[in-house]
């Protein structure tokens, strides 16, 4: 399956050809939909046939590996022979939305220090667990650092390096929760340079200005050590 979105996130809709429908979900020969990991939801959208049949997705999953995307329709949607040409569109509003704060979470790695426990990216927000003990910065400074960086318009761009230099790079993985997928020879990660650099397959923004102005809502503690930090758009 070719994962279009990996090399242009931008893609709203590809054509694609159905490759199976079974109960588990519609696979196609190459998509737009992003399936949930990492944090990021899966995509919702639709699929159109030629004959004008639409099928709403609901949700998109990885299937049986990093390459395989289950593409979830909705309950009692017509079903979709093998070979049927298809467009595949995304709701990109949505979308984009996810990944403007996705990017904001990469922002917020470089803002606050500490080893990153968890993360969950929903629409319209975003957060994640640190590791911390001891959280010096208050909500109104780490909002201010994100909102600099947001500012700076840095740019923002996937770059991959073999399962070697990663393995040589230990303190590339901020996530401790999230292991990057090895063993097929290669890792993609996602670079603001002089930023922030780590293993990522999310879909991101090209550029941090694009991201908009956020807040910081709410600083929980989960645990001794654990703290946990809320951000919402602010416009
Ligand atoms: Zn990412």
């Amino acid at each position: 399956m070719d994962l279009l979105f990996r090399d242009d996130p931008y893609l709203e809709t590809c054509e694609a050809s159905v490759i199976s429908a079974d109960e588990t979900g519609i696979r196609l020969d190459r998509t737009v939909f992003y399936p949930m990991g990492g944090g990021q939801p899966g995509d919702v959208g639709v699929l159109r046939t030629d004959d004008g049949t639409e099928v709403r997705i609901v949700d998109a999953r990885k299937g049986e590996s990093h390459e395989d995307v289950v593409h979830i329709p909705e309950d009692g949607a017509p079903s979709l022979a093998p070979g049927t040409k298809v467009t595949a569109e995304i709701d990109w509003e949505r979308r984009h939305r996810l990944m403007r704060m996705h990017t904001c979470l990469h922002l917020l790695c470089a803002v606050v220090p500490g080893e990153v426990t968890g993360g969950q990216i929903s629409d319209g927000k975003g957060r994640l667990d640190f590791n911390l003990p001891e959280l010096t910065l208050t909500k109104e400074e780490i909002t201010d650092g994100l909102n600099r960086l947001v500012e700076a318009d840095h740019a923002v761009g996937p770059r991959w390096i073999t399962d070697e230099e990663l393995a040589a790079s230990p303190d590339l993985v901020r996530t401790m929760s999230v292991k990057p997928p090895m063993g097929s020879g290669r890792v993609r990660l996602l670079d603001i340079p002089g930023v922030d650099l780590q293993p990522c397959g999310g879909t991101h923004v090209a550029r941090t200005g694009e991201i908009g102005k956020v807040a910081v809502r709410k600083i929980e503690s989960k645990g001794r050590q654990n703290r946990r930090i809320n951000i919402v758009f602010a416009d």
